[in-house]
């Protein structure tokens, strides 16, 4: 689903079965974030705070950490490349696996693969590249987009699906999960056997001895790595911890925080390619480290959205993301993690997406979940305030200057003539005033029953009885 519309007008028109289906399936994953935190840490607040530590001083010393995981890898066996941008990385993928004469890959769930638009680009090039997260297989199969980090086919329910696998060619109408993945399993088993490639993502890279650190609930990123002969691992640059042990902090939160879980199913550790020591594995693997704006983020005042682990909690717990999904941030990271990154991710074309800061409550309840612990209603002001220095303007339909709200607040006699006005608007359509501002305004949004007024004949009486 691919829209250009505003946040609010997309959650408008947003079918109620969509709705249903991401409101019921984030709110559970927030409760379960929550039973499962407070089961396993007396503190759990205190365990946030020491990972958003680790990650800040791993960000303060980027370029060190990278170095050394760099050279770990490479003395692992793997090779590594540095991609500057999503470009770069698409032709460093194809150039891998033209060298091997490869023209179909297997891939992991990935969000940086999503970020670069890797199976349009490979397809464009005569290679094909099949998902093998059950989520994101069935997100190709609709030519769609994942609609949250973790569970990209959250807005969708079993009929949509049965739909799609059997428009597929993938069987004849079936709603009964077990079937559904039973179908994907016997479709995409051929296909780990078919590729010559698998491209996998990395959750973490350890500095201290480069091993990468991978986790999936499907088992489907083995699958990737042990069928073929080439591997390759598609990285952000902020990916890197200092030590093994910093694993230990950041896969506990990582896995309570994303579905609940202790651990999640799979957590793999990948050393480099097969070797001696090492017998089983492929026998090429490739390392790429994307950097795609990450650079210009860690010099700026956004840096500390750099230590985000791709969890999914701040879309969970979000209302705005629980009403509007993820499709209406017109971006490939949703909700409030999206709404600070998905603008810088943009570079040039930033003013697209200075709206999607303004589609917050600033609650704080995004911070307040997040594992480690980034300020995040503070970075969306910040970049409320870059879109005002930049004299960036993109806001919905009519809506009203905020200098004229404050001249009705600060102007007793226009507030209390407003009341009265406010009481009479139960009586007259907004699209009958002949103000082309308010029937904009209007268009988007219906007003509710008037109950203010009250205040001051309360607030009179009070100081009449005392
Ligand atoms: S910003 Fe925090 S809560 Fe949101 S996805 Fe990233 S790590 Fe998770």
């Amino acid at each position: 689903m691919k829209t250009k519309q505003p946040i609010d007008a997309f959650a408008r028109d947003l079918p109620p079965e969509i709705r249903e289906s991401v409101y019921v399936g984030s709110k559970a994953k927030y409760d379960k974030r929550l039973d499962s935190l407070t089961q396993s840490f007396a503190a759990p607040d205190d365990i946030r705070k020491l990972a958003g530590q680790i990650k800040q001083h791993t960000l303060e010393n980027l370029p060190e950490y990278l170095g050394s995981a760099i050279e770990k890898l490479e003395g692992n066996g793997a090779k590594v490349h540095y991609a500057k941008t999503g470009d770069d990385a698409n032709q460093i993928i194809l150039d891998i696996m033209r060298s091997v004469n490869a023209t179909k890959l297997i891939k992991s769930k990935s969000m940086v693969s999503e970020e670069i638009h890797l199976n349009k680009f490979l397809e464009k090039n005569g290679c094909e590249s099949i998902e093998s997260d059950l989520g994101e297989f069935i997100v190709q199969l609709d030519d769609d987009m994942p609609s949250h980090i973790v569970t990209p086919i959250v807005h969708k329910n079993r009929k949509q699906i049965a739909n799609t696998f059997e428009k597929a060619g993938l069987g004849d109408y079936n709603d009964d999960p077990q079937t559904i993945t039973r179908r994907a399993r016997s479709f995409l088993r051929n296909k780990y056997i078919e590729a010559e490639v698998g491209l996998t993502g990395g959750n973490f890279v350890s500095a201290e001895t480069g091993r990468i650190a991978l986790v999936t609930n499907e088992g489907n990123a083995r699958f990737c790595i042990s069928a073929n002969k080439t591997h390759i691992a598609l990285i952000g640059i902020e990916k890197v911890v200092p030590r093994d042990k910093d694993l230990a902090v950041l896969l506990n939160l990582l896995a309570r925080s994303a579905t609940g879980q202790q651990l999640t199913v799979y957590t793999q550790f990948i050393n480099g390619p097969k070797s001696e020591a090492q017998p089983d594995g492929p026998e090429n693997m490739h390392v790429i480290f994307l950097d795609n704006e990450r650079s210009n983020i860690l010099g700026s005042e956004f840096k500390e959205i750099l230590r985000c682990i791709r969890c999914g909690a701040c879309l969970n717990v979000c209302p705005i993301y629980r009403q509007s999904s993820g499709h209406a941030y017109r971006a490939v990271y949703p909700g409030p993690v999206g709404a600070v990154l998905s603008p810088l991710l943009a570079g040039k074309r930033y003013p697209e997406y200075a709206d999607l800061p303004k589609a917050s409550s600033l609650c704080g309840a995004c911070n307040e979940v997040c594992p480690v612990d980034i300020p995040l209603p503070e970075l969306l002001l910040r970049h409320r305030n870059k879109a005002k220095r930049e004299g960036i303007k993109k806001a919905s339909a009519g809506t009203p200057s905020m200098a004229g709200w404050s001249v009705l607040c600060s102007t007793p006699a226009m507030w209390k003539t407003s009341l009265r006005a406010g009481k009479a608007m139960d009586y007259i359509s907004l699209n009958l005033i002949p103000v082309p501002a308010v029937q904009a305004w209007a268009k988007e949004r219906s007003l509710p029953p008037f109950r203010g007024g009250k205040f001051r004949k309360w607030f009179k009486d009070r100081q009449k009885n005392k």
